[in-house]
């Protein structure tokens, strides 16, 4: 039987690196005065020389008040792996986690978060020691502390030894021996190796491996670590009958051992004593060293010594015959033994649940990252997608725009011709063929409403004698007066168009023959006047001839026809007059006089 129980107490171990790098060798020899150089001292001590380290703890503490923050936050994380190493798991938890909410300080708060797994795994907390150990291993890349790594090895590589997990606890352990910094993590890694090994069989020459652990942690002045490996030689000394060898060890260290103040490993010495002193027959040292290490062991923790020292009493007393005392510390070892064994499935168990779960959350994560990384692709394709419809948008718009404009262009242009295919050039008013379009549409609208219409026809007098006396350009400059001469006198509802030469004509809706004549008089006037224009020195003068709807009816080329007899009748009466058809009466108006 091996009493794998004290293995436990190898948890605390992995402070002695930290605290032997940190300050090493003769730089510890006395206690600084300086309260940063005191503490990194006090570190370095802790489980090499507890007792100093427990006075500097409270020497520092009665100034506490005076140090800075992170000094106090260092001293706090002292303390609380004090109260751990002497047993209180549960004052201690709590005060390495206030640690690891409130320091800044990265290397202090995975020290802490370390000593927190290590002391969880004590206090048999194991489901959360075993979740917090997988979440610190995951922080080691951004960890820079050489010193708080290899203690995470430490931790790791008992943790998982102790769940049954060899090649894990083995491949830390050797990082340890491998990659470790100095000697004591040398040391540690040596003996944890050994643990995994031994423990799944693979261990040979077990005297000459753990001696070789032995004398590698002495050479690092390693007492808890060193002693713990003797515990080691001891038992498997007992179960090969040497005996009186594993007392001879025992008892050679055992002071040594007392001076770690290490509960653990102090009851196991008392533990493994009394089993040796049983086997030789001293039941009386038996019966006293087993007392010792129920003495010895932490209040309310089931652990292996604790189990073989109560089976010891058990068969002391019955081999003394007191059967009464026998039948209690059965009862007493049974109990433990039932609660050491549910411990150790315990672990195992969370060991097991923890890599379920961790492995279960990569997974989940695993599966978001893909996830995130197919909703990211199609993000990317929605945005290309949403670019490619706003690109066609603009083009459709460009497009729409570009059209827009061509129908609005051409649209403008149409107009312009039709403007310019309906205007006379020259003067500017409806051409013959829109004159006649526009007046058949204004008499139809007469027409409708019964309303009386008139169709004016004028000509220039001797309008080719001006043509030829003053030129074919004054000839067009008098054509475009006298047509602005008579728009003057013209309503907006009134057609006026360019028949063809030196004519024109007018209808003039909703207008009877009287106020026919009356207009037409006026516009005779208008032109007869432009003669008075100052750069005019000749006369000029227009022929009228009207015809109303009222003689001619509503059709446009009968009241045309009659309009221009009327027009040569006044031009056969000599000109410069006006004269309507309807009554076959003619108005003349010569020089502003009317004449009928
Ligand atoms: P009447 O009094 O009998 O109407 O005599 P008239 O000379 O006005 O008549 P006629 O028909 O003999 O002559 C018309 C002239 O008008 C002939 C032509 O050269 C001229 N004419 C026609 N169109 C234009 C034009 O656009 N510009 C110019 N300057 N002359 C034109
Ligand atoms: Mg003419
Ligand atoms: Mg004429």
């Amino acid at each position: 039987m091996c009493p794998w129980g004290w293995f436990r107490a190898l948890f605390f171990a992995g402070w002695t690196s930290l605290a032997l790098l940190l300050l090493p060798g003769a730089a510890l020899a006395s206690a600084p005065d300086e309260p940063a150089q005191l503490l990194k001292y006090a570190d370095a001590i802790k489980s090499e020389n507890n007792a100093e380290f427990v006075d500097i703890l409270k020497k520092l503490g009665d100034a506490s008040a005076t140090l800075p923050s992170s000094q106090q936050l260092y001293l706090r994380y002292l303390n609380a792996w004090q109260r751990g190493y002497s047993g209180d798991y549960e004052a201690a938890i709590p005060m390495l986690n206030a640690i690891i909410d409130q320091s800044t300080d990265v290397t202090l708060r995975f020290r802490a978060g370390v000593s927190a797994v290590n002391i969880l795994a004590i206090a048999a907390h194991y489901d959360e020691a075993y979740l917090r150990l997988s979440q610190l291993l995951d922080l080691l890349p951004h960890i820079s502390d050489r010193d708080a790594i290899e203690q995470a090895f430490v931790v790791a590589a008992i943790l998982y030894n102790q769940a049954g997990q060899y090649d894990l606890g083995s491949s830390y352990a050797e990082k340890l021996f491998a990659e470790g910094t100095n000697g004591a993590n040398a040391c540690k890694g040596v003996q944890l190796k050994n643990e995994a090994l031994y423990k799944s069989g693979k261990l040979e020459a077990f005297n000459n491996e753990f001696q070789a652990g032995i004398d590698t942690c002495v050479k690092v002045n390693e007492p808890l670590w060193t002693n713990l490996i003797r515990t080691y030689v001891a038992t498997f000394d007992i179960e090969q009958g040497r005996v009186a060898e594993a007392i001879a060890l025992l008892k050679k260290y055992y002071d040594e051992a007392q001076r770690t103040h290490y509960p653990r490993l102090m009851s196991e010495f008392d533990s493994i004593l009394a089993q040796a002193y049983w086997k030789s027959g001293d039941v009386v040292d038996a019966r006293r060293y087993a007392q010792s290490a129920i003495d010895k062991s932490v209040k309310n923790q089931i652990t292996k010594p604790l189990v073989d020292a109560y089976r010891v009493l058990y068969q002391a007393a019955q081999k003394e015959g007191d059967y009464q005392s026998a039948l209690a510390f059965h009862e007493k070892y049974a109990a433990a033994d039932k609660g050491y064994l549910n411990d150790v499935s315990a672990r195992t168990l969370a060991y097991q649940m923890v890599s379920h779960q961790v492995t279960a959350n990569k997974l989940q994560i695993d599966s978001l990252n893909k996830q995130n990384q197919v909703l990211q692709l199609q993000q990317a394709l929605d945005r290309k997608a949403a670019e490619t419809g706003r690109l066609y948008v603009a083009l459709l718009l460009s497009v729409l725009g570009f059209i827009a404009l061509w129908a609005y262009k051409t649209k403008r242009s149409q107009l312009r011709f039709k403007t310019l295919a309906r205007r006379d050039g020259l003067t500017g008013i409806f051409n013959r063929q829109h004159f006649v379009e526009a007046a058949k549409s204004s008499l139809q609208y007469c027409a409708k409403s019964a309303r009386e219409a008139c169709v004016v026809v004028i000509d220039l007098d001797h309008f080719k004698l001006i043509n030829d006396a003053h030129g074919h350009a004054a000839g067009d400059m008098v054509l475009k007066r006298a047509v602005s001469a008579c728009q003057a006198h013209l309503r907006s509802i009134d057609s006026f168009g360019r028949l063809g030469g030196e004519e024109f004509g007018i209808a003039l809706p909703d207008c009877t023959l009287e106020t026919a004549l009356i207009r037409a008089e006026e516009l005779r006037v208008a032109i007869a006047e432009l003669g008075e224009d100052a750069d005019l020195d000749f006369t000029v003068s227009a022929s009228f001839g009207i015809a109303s709807t009222t003689g001619s009816g509503y059709d446009l080329r009968q009241l045309l026809i009659d309009a221009d007899n009327a027009l040569y009748e006044a031009k056969r009466e000599g000109r410069n007059r006006v004269s309507a058809c309807q009554s076959r009466t003619s108005v003349g108006v010569q020089s502003g006089s009317n004449q009928v």
